[in-house]
């Protein structure tokens, strides 16, 4: 028996239908396990969220491809317990979202490119694998900037995401089409990719949270590659709690990354249950206390220029007074090589970019362009297959990595980045536990309002140097400006995820920001 849409429809009448993505992710696998909730009723809800959301006027445009056949087996797996052999029950029937440049069976993996188009993995990432054996169940593949690159999802080949708070703008990128499908209510938790910010910067523009981890922490297996030595795979969750508890699954040594990391993984999902006590308890009016006494935050000067939005700026300030209020020490910083970061992105992305893309020849994966010869079949195949912006990465990185331009432009950036990473090591050392900054110089701009390619990789600037660095980052809602959420970004020292977590929770609660309300179909 399959899924059909004309099913979903009849279901759509039903004004009083359960919304699923009400439940956390821990309500919704103990409901599922409890019986009080059955799985179909959840797929039956997501599949029609997603039609609701993707279909008609202000349709998002989030998901590249579905799979509700494969999500109902999955489905019916899960139901019959002793077929199912696993004993992790973390995710029971939770549906995740997952971007288009991660693999898996079943779907298409294409990163939202011509060049891929059609193309099915032989095998999955490690993080998927991860996601299915704790009962996830994988339903659709969301849209993207073609290969990860850029910040808006304006250069995916199949046409932008829009936000789902404010149709008539971007969700952010590269890892729009998840952001959207959390923000929209489809799913509460979905994968995204983060190189230089493409889970944080979309998780701020649609007032959700966005982690990325340490560089190690997640195999990277199955990743399709852009920047070998700064992607890294990220989790979207409504929650704080939705998105350490995925985090915690995916996480861990994997035997097909050699640069994933032995490290343990802490119980994510603990420290945040065990912050959300303390500042329970902090409120006892028989015996109050300082939930984050003891902690000190460091507000970096280089992440709160003249230009920063003023909305943003005073959400922030609010954010940091908050954080004072919970008794953490805020103490001002400096890191003094904020300011090249994006510059050094700009030359060590596209260089990896340049020759990681090089696989795409039209041999191996994916379209080609028949040409008599070998090499006007690459160029065919290459020229029609990459976007505009893919294409500017891999000349600026092929020129960047060209001898005698190398020292000038690869090994500059390459010193430079150690002093980026420098300048976190030495924070760190001298007591400060996480750093508090904005996520994004700027709210959720308009589609289409930013055409000149350097404008948009300047708005990287607060999110590139954590990738540079290799450290933790996430950013959280705080607020709105403009009538727009707005991010604060947490940076933690090399897999420390958990105090980030633990400040995360802890200003999610004391902020208690009230639940969104994001329209139906159609544009509002
Ligand atoms: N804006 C960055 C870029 O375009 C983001 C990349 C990413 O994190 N995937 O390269």
């Amino acid at each position: 028996m399959g899924f059909s849409w004309s099913h979903v429809s009849i279901r759509m009448s039903d004004q009083n239908a359960m919304n699923v993505s009400m439940f956390s992710v821990r309500e919704m696998s103990a409901a599922l396990l409890d019986g009080s909730l059955d799985a179909m009723t959840v797929l039956d809800r997501t599949f029609e969220r997603i039609y609701q959301t993707e279909h008609g006027d202000g349709a998002l445009n989030a998901f590249r491809a579905l799979d509700p056949e494969g999500a109902l087996s999955a489905a019916e797996q899960l139901a019959d317990h002793s077929t199912s052999g696993s004993s992790d029950r973390r995710l029971h029937g939770v549906p995740v979202a997952v971007k288009d440049n991660i693999a898996t069976l079943r779907m298409p993996t294409g990163c939202a490119s011509k060049i891929l188009e059609g193309y099915i993995s032989p095998y999955e990432a490690t993080a998927i694998t991860r996601l299915r054996a704790a009962g996830a169940i994988v339903v659709g593949k969301t849209n993207m900037d073609e290969f990860a690159m850029g910040s808006s999802t304006e250069n995916s080949a199949y046409g932008a995401t829009l936000n789902p708070l404010d149709r008539s703008r971007v969700p952010g990128g590269s890892s729009g089409g998840s952001a959207a499908a959390v923000a929209a209510g489809v799913v509460r938790i979905a994968l995204g990719s983060e190189t230089g910010g493409s889970v944080r910067q979309p998780a701020a523009f649609c007032g959700i949270v966005g982690v990325k981890p340490t560089y190690g922490r997640v195999s990277r297996f199955g990743l399709v590659a852009f920047a070998s030595s700064l992607d890294q795979i990220g989790v979207f969750g409504k929650t704080v709690e939705d998105a350490a508890l995925t985090l915690q699954i995916i996480s861990g040594q994997d035997s097909f990354d050699a640069t994933s990391v032995d490290t343990p993984v802490p119980d994510f999902e603990k420290v945040v249950a065990s912050a959300r006590t303390s500042f329970a308890m902090s409120k006892s009016t028989a015996n109050p206390s300082l939930p984050l006494k003891g902690l000190v935050i460091g507000k970096p000067s280089e992440y709160f220029p003249e230009s920063l939005d003023e909305g943003i700026r005073t959400r922030c300030e609010e954010a940091l007074e908050k954080l004072r209020e919970l008794g953490a020490e805020v103490r001002n910083v400096s890191l003094p090589h904020t300011g090249l970061a994006v510059p050094v992105y700009y030359v060590v992305a596209p260089a990896e970019a340049s020759s990681n893309l090089s696989r795409f020849d039209g041999v191996r994966y994916g379209m080609r362009v028949e040409r008599d010869g070998l090499r006007p079949m690459y160029e065919a195949t290459r020229s029609k297959g990459f976007g505009a912006e893919v294409t500017r990465r891999i000349l600026l990185g092929t020129y960047v990595l060209s001898a005698g331009y190398y020292d000038a432009y690869y090994l500059r950036a390459q010193e430079v980045r150690q002093r980026i990473r420098n300048d976190f090591t030495v924070v760190f050392s001298e007591g400060v536990h996480v750093l508090f900054t904005p996520t994004t110089p700027g709210t959720a701009f308009k589609l289409g309002s930013i055409s000149d390619p350097y404008e948009l990789y300047l708005s990287d600037v607060f999110t590139v140097t954590a990738n540079l660095a290799g450290v933790p980052a996430m950013s959280l809602p705080i607020g709105d400006a403009n009538g727009l959420p707005v991010g604060g970004q947490l940076i933690a020292s090399h897999f420390d995820e958990a105090t980030m977590f633990r400040v995360a929770e802890t200003l999610q609660c004391a902020l208690a920001l009230p639940d969104r309300v994001v329209a139906n179909g159609h544009a509002s």
